[in-house]
């Protein structure tokens, strides 16, 4: 694969990029030309997914096949119970149902963050003794925004989505989607996210707009689950909303694909923010490590910041070597402790 150099060759680029990554980073140039780069590789990755994806997919399919019926009915229930109340289930799908779920993790999580206890949790805290527990009067303007983000931006901008994906077709269709397009639609999603996530946010980190408008996101060195969606409204609609909302309707989706992607968008965004690097989890690092150094590791997956040379520096720390799956009990601060001197 393209990124797949010798280790010195490796070595030697990561240095050049680290150089002159600072005052390249805005360079119009050279973006244009990462976005090239970038362009190919995902352009790659699409042929593949097109070459393999059906043997990838076969077995899963199987599985799916098995319990095809038992989804086919619960969705037939659900639609004959909302029948002529489109909008309602759009709604209740795409904005209600990961609100719901948003709250109910970040509520568990703000338990931790307000008290620091319990002990099994905090030991996994990535920047210890940082915000913990965090300061009531920060968190309550957080809240403030977070309420305000999701009822006067996400609320207005779902029903937009509903208009345009009902105008592409029918998202509330009585037959589901097959199994094959829903993971395609969830890979194509999320390459969309990755793609429009990286650019608007380094965008976002210019300095003439950083200080207006992502400055807030940023207050938090130490992030806490619901900073994920604490940003300034004018972000909340470029940087958090649409790299999600695109891909729905720009493929118009079934509602329960639409709803399932909505709540796995928000739960991966409230783990990349929740500071605690708990096992069997995702790891959270990568972004944590973006709001502790701010020019760091601007995407989602990293595979932009690869190809792009932004987590050049990350990948020097002791973040980049914790930032794995933790598959055992004992917290990575513990199994990878920070070097006594120097650190990142
Ligand atoms: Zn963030
Ligand atoms: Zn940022």
């Amino acid at each position: 694969m393209v990124l797949d150099k010798s280790v010195s060759e490796r070595r030697r680029g990561e240095e050049r990029a680290a150089s002159s990554r600072q005052s390249a980073q805005e360079a119009p140039g050279e973006l244009w030309d990462s976005v090239k780069k970038a362009a190919f590789v995902i352009g790659s990755g699409i042929l593949f997914l097109a070459a393999f994806g059906n043997s990838l997919t076969w077995h899963l399919q199987r599985f799916w096949g098995a319990s095809g019926d038992f989804w086919q009915n619960l969705w037939t229930k659900v639609h004959l119970t909302f029948q002529g109340h489109d909008a309602a289930l759009f709604y209740l799908g795409t904005f209600f149902a990961p609100y719901f779920v948003f709250w109910v993790l970040n509520g568990l999580l703000l338990l931790v963050d307000t008290t620091g206890k319990p002990s099994f949790i905090t030991r996994y805290r990535i920047q210890q003794d940082k915000d913990t527990p965090v300061d009531p009067t920060k968190l309550c303007q957080a809240v403030k925004t977070v309420l305000f983000n999701q009822m006067f931006i996400s609320g207005p901008m779902v029903v937009a989505g509903y208009h345009l994906v009902s105008w592409r077709g029918d998202p509330c269709g009585p037959e589901l989607p097959t199994f094959h397009w829903a993971l395609m639609e969830l890979a194509v999603f999320s390459m969309l996210e990755e793609v429009l996530f990286y650019y608007s946010h380094r965008l976002f980190h210019h300095p003439s707009l950083y200080k207006h408008y992502h400055k807030q996101h940023h207050e938090w060195t130490a992030p806490i689950g619901l900073v994920s969606i604490y940003a300034h409204p004018l972000e909340h609609v470029i940087s958090n909303m649409l790299p999600v909302v695109i891909g729905p309707v720009l493929l118009g989706s079934h509602i329960t694909t639409s709803s399932m992607w909505s709540c796995l968008a928000l739960v991966s965004t409230t783990i990349s923010h929740c500071g605690y690097h708990l096992p069997f989890l995702p790891s959270p690092e990568f972004h944590d490590f973006h709001h502790l150094r701010f020019n760091q590791c601007f995407g989602v997956f990293g595979v932009l910041d690869r190809l792009h040379g932004t987590d050049s520096k990350f990948r020097q720390t002791k973040q980049y070597e914790r930032h794995v799956l933790l598959t055992s009990l004992t917290p990575l601060t513990q199994s990878i402790p920070d070097s006594p001197k120097k650190g990142q």
